[in-house]
């Protein structure tokens, strides 16, 4: 089973790294603040690299 991936909203400055990085996973909601709407939809090495190239970190597996 994929594990969860969510960001923590309150956090993100809208960079667009991990929406370019993996579209699949990512994307930008209503306020321009990116939200993972597919947790699955994209291999966790992937997914970590989204994780570690955010810039304040509110990205989160749980
Ligand atoms: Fe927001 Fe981080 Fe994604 Fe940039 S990489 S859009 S700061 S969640």
């Amino acid at each position: 089973m994929a594990r969860n991936v969510y960001v923590e909203k309150d956090v993100c400055i809208s960079c667009g790294l991990c929406v370019e990085t993996v579209p699949e996973v990512f994307r930008f909601d209503d306020d321009n603040l990116a939200e993972a709407y597919d947790p699955a939809g994209a291999a966790e090495e992937k997914i970590q690299e989204a994780i570690d190239a955010c810039p304040v970190s509110c990205i989160h597996w749980g």
